[in-house]
Parts: C-alpha cells; sequence; structure tokens
C-alpha cells in the first residue's frame, strides 16, 4: 500500500457508508484516501514527512457538501455590516456609524440582517431613523430574507426614488405620509436601482439575469472580484465546507474560480449553472452545453440548469395551489408558463443536462413536477436526478410523484419558521393551519422514498452546517398534532454527505469516508453523536481538508 500524506487518528470516524461503519483513523495520499480502519494501521502508513492530526477523539467525517448556495454574493456580503441580533436605535446607529467610519471608500453602504423589528415591536425603520444615524452618505439596510430594505434619504435622492417611480411588477416603494418614498423598499425591482450605486453588482448577475458583465471587466476589477471569491471560499472551508452546488451562475464566475484554481488550486470544489431566465429562448440552453464542455474536473465543474419557478412565502410571491391562507395576500405568479417550462426541461433533459429548479409553494412544485414528467414521457426515462429547490409546501399527491419520477429534494434545515432564530409569522399563517402538515416536509417526502439533499442558501442564511444540522435534528412541530418532519442525526449528515454527491453524480467519488474516494474530511471539535443534539450548533471545524490539502485549521 502507499504511504500517507496526511493520517488522523484518535477518531470517531463516520463512514457514512450505508452500513453505518464507524472507524478510529482515516490516511489520505495526494488527494484519495487510502484508508479508513484503525490507529495502528493507519500509523504504519506514516513516512517521515506525514502529518499527524490527532482528532482527540472529535468526529470525523466526509467534508460537507452544501447542496444550495450563492458563493459570489455571498462573498461580496462577507464585507458588509452584519446586523443580525441588533435591537433598538442606539444599538443600531452605533453600528452603522461605527461601519461608516471605517469604509470611507464605499460608495453606498450595505448592511445585512435587519430584522422587520429592529427599533421595536411596534415601530417601522424609515429613512428618517437612518438619516438620524447617517445623513450624509448613503446607506441601505437589508431584512434578513433580503426581500426588503430600507434606504436612507442619500440613497434615495441619487437613485432617483423618493418620488414616485414605476419599479415593475411584485416590486414597490413603500409612500410614507408626506407622500415621498419612506425608506421601505420591497422586492428586487425596488431595491436594485439603490443597490447600484454601490458599483457595478457583477456579484449579483448570475442571480439576476444569468447573464454576462456589459462591459469586459479590467484586470483590475478581475482581480478584486477573484479577492471576494476567495474571502468566500475561505469562509467555506472554515465551516468544514468542501463542495457547493452553487445556484445562479454565469460563464464570468466559472472563469474566476478556474483562474483561482490555476493560481493554486480550489479549497472548495464547485458546481456552477448556467442560469436560465423567462425570457431567454430554449436555445440558450446551448450556453449550458457549452459551459458543460468547457468546465467538467473534479474541482470545478458546471453540467446543470437553474431556473426559478416562483418567489417566497412572506412577499406572496410563492406560488400555492389553492392561495394564500390569508385573504388579504394574492396569489404569486408563475415565473415560467406551463408550455414554455416543458419545453425548456424537455430540451436540457435531453441534451444530458441535470435541472434544478426553486419551488417554495405547492403550485410552483407541480409545475416543475409536470414538466419533468412531460421530459421523461418525449425523452424516456434516464438516471437525471434533476432536482427542485426549497419545495416548502407540497401537495400529498405530488410527494408520490418526486419518488416515481426520482426528483431530489434539494432542502435548506435553517429556513422553517421557527428554526435558527426565525419568527413563525408572518409565514405560518400565510401557508394556512390546514397546510402545516404538507410544508416543509422532509420526513414525509424521505419516507415516500425521495432522496433528500441540504444546504443554507447562504446568504440567505447563515452557511455553518452545524447549526444546519442542529436545526434539522431538533426541529418541532407548530403544533401538536401535525406529523413530526425532525430528521436524525444519521439522516441528516447524509443530507449534507453522501446525498447531496449523489445529487451531483460524484457518489462514486465522495460523500463518504473510504480508500480510493477524494480526500475531502473534516474533523470536528467534539464527537456529535455522544454530544446533546441541542448543543451540536456549539461543535465546530478544527481541521478541513479538500483534495488531500488542508484548507483550514482552527
Ligand atoms: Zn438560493
Amino acid at each position: 500500500m502507499k504511504q500517507a500524506d496526511i493520517v488522523v487518528i484518535n477518531a470517531r470516524v463516520l463512514t457514512l457508508d450505508h452500513q453505518g461503519t464507524r472507524c478510529e483513523a482515516v490516511a489520505i495520499a495526494g488527494n484519495e484516501i487510502i484508508f479508513a480502519g484503525d490507529d495502528a494501521s493507519a500509523k504504519a502508513l506514516r513516512h517521515q514527512d506525514t502529518r499527524v492530526i490527532d482528532a482527540q477523539g472529535g468526529s470525523v467525517l466526509p467534508g460537507f457538501i452544501e447542496s444550495h448556495m450563492h458563493i459570489f454574493s455571498g462573498a461580496a456580503e462577507l464585507s458588509q455590516l452584519h446586523l443580525t441580533g441588533t435591537k433598538g436605535f442606539s444599538q443600531l446607529a452605533e453600528k452603522v456609524r461605527a461601519y461608516a467610519q471605517s469604509r470611507r471608500d464605499l460608495k453606498l453602504l450595505i448592511a445585512q440582517g435587519a430584522d422587520y423589528t429592529i427599533l421595536s415591536k411596534e415601530e417601522r425603520v424609515t429613512r428618517h431613523h437612518l438619516d438620524r444615524i447617517v445623513p450624509d452618505r448613503p446607506f441601505m439596510m437589508f431584512s434578513p430574507d433580503h426581500h426588503t430594505a430600507w434606504a436612507n434619504t442619500a440613497a434615495l435622492e441619487q437613485a432617483r426614488m423618493l418620488k414616485f417611480r414605476d419599479v415593475g411588477v411584485g416590486a414597490e416603494i413603500v409612500i410614507g405620509e408626506d407622500g415621498l418614498a419612506s425608506g421601505e423598499l420591497r422586492e428586487g425591482g425596488a431595491i436594485d436601482p439603490v443597490r447600484a450605486l454601490g458599483g457595478a453588482g457583477r456579484e449579483r448577475l448570475g442571480l439576476e439575469t444569468g447573464g454576462e458583465p456589459e462591459t469586459s471587466p479590467t484586470a483590475e476589477e478581475r482581480s478584486a472580484d477573484r479577492e471576494t471569491i476567495k474571502r468566500g471560499l475561505t469562509h467555506c472551508a472554515r465551516h468544514g465546507i468542501t463542495s457547493f452546488h452553487n445556484m445562479d451562475g454565469n460563464f464570468y464566475q466559472l472563469e474566476l474560480l478556474a483562474e483561482i484554481d490555476s493560481e493554486g488550486g480550489l479549497p472548495v470544489r464547485a458546481r456552477i449553472p448556467f442560469h436560465m431566465k423567462n425570457f431567454m429562448p430554449v436555445s440558450a440552453l446551448e450556453k449550458a452545453r457549452e459551459m458543460h464542455r468547457l468546465y467538467r474536473s473534479e474541482r470545478l465543474r458546471s453540467g446543470f440548469v437553474k431556473l426559478f419557478m416562483d418567489g417566497v412565502i412572506d412577499s406572496g410571491t410563492a406560488v400555492m395551489a389553492a392561495g394564500y391562507a390569508d385573504p388579504g395576500m394574492k396569489n404569486g405568479e408563475p415565473l415560467f408558463e406551463a408550455e414554455h417550462f416543458s419545453a425548456i426541461a424537455t430540451e436540457a433533459d435531453r441534451r444530458g443536462l441535470q435541472i434544478a429548479v426553486h419551488a417554495i409553494g405547492d403550485g410552483a412544485v407541480t409545475r416543475v413536477l409536470d414538466g419533468y414528467e412531460s421530459a421523461r414521457s418525449a425523452n424516456g426515462g434516464r438516471d437525471s436526478r434533476h432536482r427542485i429547490e426549497h419545495v416548502e409546501v407540497v401537495l400529498t399527491e405530488d410527494i408520490k410523484r418526486f419518488a416515481r419520477l426520482g426528483v431530489v429534494a434539494s432542502m435548506q434545515p435553517p429556513h422553517p419558521p421557527g428554526t435558527m432564530g426565525l419568527p413563525l409569522e408572518p409565514t405560518i399563517s400565510l401557508i394556512g393551519e390546514n397546510r402545516w402538515a404538507d410544508s416543509y416536509a422532509w420526513r414525509s417526502l424521505r419516507e415516500a422514498g425521495v432522496r433528500l439533499c441540504f444546504g443554507s442558501d447562504w446568504p440567505v442564511s447563515d452557511i455553518n452546517p452545524l447549526r444546519g444540522i442542529h436545526a434539522a435534528v431538533t426541529r418541532k412541530a407548530w403544533k401538536q398534532g401535525v406529523p413530526e418532519q425532525r430528521q436524525s442525526l444519521l439522516e441528516t449528515l447524509a443530507g449534507y454527505t453522501r446525498d447531496g454527491a449523489w445529487a451531483e453524480f460524484m457518489e462514486g467519488r465522495k460523500g463518504r469516508i473510504a480508500p480510493g474516494l477524494l480526500a475531502d474530511v473534516v474533523v470536528l471539535s467534539d464527537e456529535i453523536e455522544a454530544v446533546d443534539p441541542q448543543a451540536i450548533d456549539t461543535l465546530h471545524p478544527v481541521v478541513t481538508i479538500c483534495d488531500g490539502r488542508v484548507t483550514y485549521e482552527a
């Protein structure tokens, strides 16, 4: 047998194979795992330069596979102000003023994670509050769900948003008592003009248009963008993540990642889709095929198409089969006509591309399954592993269709209201009590034979998989009598490793700890099976190894 470059000993290794095998040690040579078994045998594989990592009884798992996130926009947000947990005007003012002081260079100051009730339960934020904090420079802050923002007067004036202006369907500039914008902006159409004050927003193109920068970025801009993405990759590695499925994309992101890879190797494996928007003709899929052809290494791949079928529940843009329980909220509109989506699904499937569609309401989920079904009847059954992202509400009859069509449910443990600090309202009232049983229905889907993979949707939620795992294993039903959707620890871990690998056709290369697989491993600070489930979110990675290289050390 080969000699090992790295051995991890004194560990509680969970291999995540289907038999639930556990062992003490792992040995790595080059970028592959060469051994999983007992300490003595692992030690016997050392040579004089072998790095020995003593896990001190901590769990060792396959590196986490984050199945739904946004690397570029997430990375860009890392350098913005974070307001999570901030309460009351004076605390808000203090943080924002300090940030403004430290970032004299910015044309627009941006803060994230401002709770809808950041001032108090009764008082909504207006531009006047924000003017008292930052009077002379444009400032805006986002709600945790990113669907609402509040801007000060300087920002609204510069963006010509103070007076009425058409911002398109589904978006709104909230008007104050004085007939001018109050400062509250709802949805992208209203938010983007202000956001644009901050610069070109290249980090958002993969999400907003799915297209490329209009003018080719200068060498300086490219290098700044690479640095931004690198900070995001470092953020992933520190959280034990060794692979991610990006849920927006364009050639520009692929190029930047390829440049980082050739500079010194990506610290995290990336899969980037072609993002298809509803204004694109079916022939646009040619670009997806080109991405698939050009990027197919084990560290950087494409090969799938991402679409959005609807929006989110809280702003009423999700498509519900029977509308919202709150009569004041009108139903969302599907973003693709049924025939258009079926044509795209059929054509993408025929080209051997995988499809991943954001569908939150049960009405949107139905339309996506219809499209997958028509692709199957046109092209015949194959191992396509098409996915639906979020699936927050699902019709009972569609759960069976998921299983029958082999569709992957890509779910986010941080998302159900009541988990990870999310309030229950307004979401659970909008869904309506009679639909609670089919909401975030992880268990119902799994029991029907559906494969689940887990992710965070970072930067919408905290990327930390240990917080996600904690959320999945401790989830509580919204009331008695509603079926429990909580997951077991092993199911959850599989969702963050093995099943994520399956969802990207890589189960033969990663997602488990076994000889011959890629050396993607995370060492945790404690034994995850031994700690109180309530304390899982206090664990942290101490070492992350990706492709045989240490990418993070505490
Ligand atoms: Zn997303």
